[in-house]
């Protein structure tokens, strides 16, 4: 493991060109994330919390800088290397679980295992004791549409973590739960990062929560600023 920052945006640019103007979203944005460390993304809809976190995630390719995981520069990478980091290294958590409806939940946590490769028997094992983790092992057998929203998070956040990424990105993952729900999945969520040394970034228009993470940075005209 490389010593420094899990995650180094650096000089990263990113716009979206519309018919009559220029979208900046990103303009020469820097941030590290270190070993360990929980950091809330805070900024209104439409600042860029999206457009950063998939950058940072390796969805979206930036316009300038770079993005650099674990010491290893990702700019330059080829689609197919970007795809293979993002699968290993990466988790990421939405608004919406996006949970394979047809699947249990375990199944769920399984396949992004299984896609790497792991033998089904130790992939169903790790993926149980992710959902008993999260406290919704014992509804294991049952596909997404018969749990509840703050359960369907907690699967999704077990889902994230299955392959051991070294980072995990959130947007907004409690945003759809009422207040005690999200408060208990946060809860979850922190445990776990806490105990695995994961590393997180996660955007929240909660500031309860955000007050719980080690930092607060927002997003202002195109930099990532501390709040
Ligand atoms: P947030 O997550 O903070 O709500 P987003 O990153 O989703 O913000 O969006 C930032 C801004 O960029 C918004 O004004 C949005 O409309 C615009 N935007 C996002 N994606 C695109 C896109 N693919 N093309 C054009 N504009 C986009």
């Amino acid at each position: 493991m490389a010593a420094g920052p899990i995650l180094q945006l650096t000089g990263v640019g990113r716009r979206y060109n519309e018919i009559d103007r220029e979208l900046v979203i990103l303009n020469d944005a820097n941030f590290a994330l270190g070993k360990g460390e929980m950091v809330a993304l805070v900024a209104p809809s439409g600042a860029g919390k999206s457009t950063l976190l998939h950058t940072a995630g390796l969805l979206e390719r930036p316009d300038s800088g770079d993005v650099i995981l674990s010491g290893r520069s990702c700019g330059t990478l080829s689609d197919e290397e970007r795809t293979a980091i993002r699968r290993n290294d990466i988790g990421f958590v939405y608004q919406f679980h996006h949970l394979l409806p047809e699947f249990s939940a375990l199944e769920n946590v399984m396949m992004p295992q299984m896609i790497r490769g792991m033998k089904p028997g130790i992939a169903a094992e790790r993926a149980q004791q992710l959902l008993d983790y999260m406290k919704v092992g014992a509804r294991a057998s049952h596909r997404p549409s018969e749990l509840s929203g703050g359960e369907q998070q907690r699967v999704a956040i077990a889902r994230a973590v299955a392959n051991a990424p070294l980072v995990l990105l959130a947007d907004e993952p409690t945003g759809n739960l009422d207040p005690v729900t999200s408060s208990y999945v946060f809860e979850a969520l922190e445990a776990l990062v806490r105990q695995s040394g994961l590393s997180a970034m996660i955007a929240t228009h909660n500031f309860d929560l955000a007050r719980r993470m080690d930092r607060r940075v927002t997003l202002k005209d195109g930099k990532i600023t501390d709040l």
